[in-house]
């Protein structure tokens, strides 16, 4: 199903292919449907024979992936099917970072639960608590508030319920100590527990860290842990919880489509029989946790847009402006204008949520987290109100492609650049966009390789290690780029699509081993490197 004329208040349906518009000239758009037109003869491929097949690239050696420990389930995980569910994937959390953030606290929360079933002689012993950061969560973690976020978690906050004016009041008093108490004993912890160690090194993962509880100098019990990207968490030794076989298995697209396309499904139905046969839990669970995940959603596009601007912390001082560019987008002139910025503004605010350490959902990070907002609040009670159920096809959806991307991939930036951050999530959310309007699994593919496909190569250098620039405005791009992509993919010819998103899922993998460190979340490159602050 496509959007019809009723639902035009954002993106009003385009004039006829042979009308031209009033106000533009007319050699000027002839001459565009004609390059037009020759385009669409060439990807038709009716090129002559001998420029039909170019030479193998086979003979280019493959470069060497980037050294990421096997024992890690991460990556030992991309062997077997799919078995992420979705409300592992979906997270509430602080913002600014998954991985720099909302992963750290989950850290430090697991660590203090596994301290909290300690034996008492062992914590007789114990003279206080220590966290030590490492790799890009050392380079980094200060503009991320990974301190506050791991100090919060060891004194057993968890980041769903999280009061983020608590995280405020770290920052703001950073040398209060704040009660911990185990068993029988009281520890005062400081954000001078949660120490920056070394930024380079060997580890088994870019974002590592361990938790030690101290007696004087020694650890009388101590994790490493991994904070893997998009708030996934890891431990040394980790193993995966027990969990039903899919339904349907796969770990390609491909293979989904494959299944959806022989049972007569859509891609939404085939994950919701996955999610029952792997979670255990009944539809209507999977259905409420979607609700809750796509209400947090709209909640926090809301708030964005409603909050005082002002300058974000930190030594860019910059300015939010989600709600000037919502009000100023109202008075666009034309329809198309408004669409885009409105859905630039919505993101925008999502994004600046974010960035004050306010809750947000990672889709699939905290980096990313203002563009599925900005669509599932566009598609909603923001513009077009779809049902409710056309939302959960689309949460359904774009998880599919956040699962793949995660299996045969990366979603954190510290391992494949912003490409794996907000790529993804502008994949996710075209896919979501086709699939709240009914399209075919075919059209749902292509929207997704289409957004995924023009972030290939993106590189993540958030200055001063904040996640603001480039990430809020890049949000923006995430969430139109989305769009554009479904409406490429609802008005081609599906089956001419060139690409398939196993194949540029693959790319960004391969992009992202082949990036320099000094792109991916350390803020040593490009615009981090660059940008003058004073
Ligand atoms: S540049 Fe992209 S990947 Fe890096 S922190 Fe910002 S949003 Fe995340």
């Amino acid at each position: 199903m496509k959007p019809n004329s009723e639902d035009s208040t954002l993106f009003p349906i385009l004039p006829a292919e042979a009308e031209i518009p009033k106000g533009v000239d007319r050699r000027a758009f002839l001459m565009r449907s004609a390059v037009i037109s020759a385009a669409a003869v060439l990807t038709g491929c009716e090129r002559p024979k001998e420029e039909a097949a170019p030479p193998p690239v086979a003979q280019t050696p493959k470069p060497k992936p980037a050294a990421m420990s096997p024992d890690l389930n991460v990556v030992a995980q991309a062997k077997g099917p799919v078995m992420t569910v979705i409300d592992e994937f979906y997270k509430v959390g602080p913002g600014p970072s998954s991985s720099h953030t909302i992963g750290p606290m989950r850290i430090t929360y697991d660590f203090y639960q596994r301290c909290t079933k300690l034996p008492a002689d062992q914590i007789a012993k114990a003279t206080g608590l220590k966290v030590h950061l490492y790799g890009s969560l050392s380079a980094t973690g200060k503009g991320h508030g990974t301190e506050r976020a791991a100090l919060a978690g060891l004194l057993g906050k968890e980041p769903a319920t999280i009061d983020p004016l608590f995280l405020d009041e770290l920052a703001k008093n950073p040398t209060t100590p704040h009660p911990l108490k185990l068993g029988d004993k009281t520890f005062n912890l400081s954000l001078a527990d949660v120490i920056y160690d070394a930024p380079k090194g060997d580890f088994p993962h870019p974002n590592t860290m361990t938790c030690k509880l101290m007696a004087g100098d020694q650890a009388v019990y101590e994790l490493e842990y991994y904070s893997v990207g998009g708030g996934f968490i890891e431990w040394k030794g980790y193993q995966p919880p027990k969990k039903g076989q899919p339904k349907y298995p796969y770990s390609t697209m491909k293979e989904l489509r494959k299944h959806a396309e022989d049972n007569k499904l859509s891609i939404a139905q085939v994950m919701l029989a996955n999610e029952v046969a792997v979670s255990g839990k009944t539809e209507a669970e999977i259905n409420a946790f979607i609700d809750k995940v796509s209400g947090a959603m709209v909640a926090i596009v809301k708030s964005g847009l409603a909050a005082q601007e002002a300058v974000l912390p930190g030594p860019i001082k910059l300015h939010t402006k989600a709600a000037t560019v919502y009000k100023r987008a109202m008075e666009e002139k034309y329809q198309s204008d408004r669409g885009i910025a409105l859905v630039a503004a919505c993101a925008l605010a999502g994004s600046e949520e974010n960035a004050r350490g306010h809750l947000v959902v990672t889709a699939p990070t905290g980096g990313s987290a203002g563009v599925m907002p900005a669509i599932v609040y566009a598609l909603g009670e923001g513009a077009r109100k779809l049902t409710q159920e056309k939302i959960r096809q689309g949460f359904l959806t774009g998880a599919a492609i956040g699962y793949l991307c995660k299996h045969n991939a990366t979603l954190a930036g510290a391992e494949g650049g912003c490409q794996a951050e907000i790529g993804v999530a502008s994949a996710m959310s075209a896919a979501f966009v086709a699939a709240a309007y009914d399209s075919s699994p075919q059209v749902v593919e292509n929207a997704a390789e289409s957004a995924l496909e023009h972030h290939l190569g993106l590189t993540c250098d958030p200055v001063a290690g904040f996640v603001q620039v480039p990430c809020i405005e890049r949000c923006a791009f995430g969430a139109v780029k989305a769009w554009t992509a479904y409406m490429i993919a609802s008005n081609e010819v599906e089956t001419r699509h060139r690409v398939d998103l196993d194949t540029t899922i693959e790319s960004m993998a391969e992009t992202g081993r082949d990036m320099g460190a000094k792109y991916k979340e350390t803020s040593e490159g490009g615009l981090a490197a660059n940008l003058t602050l004073c």
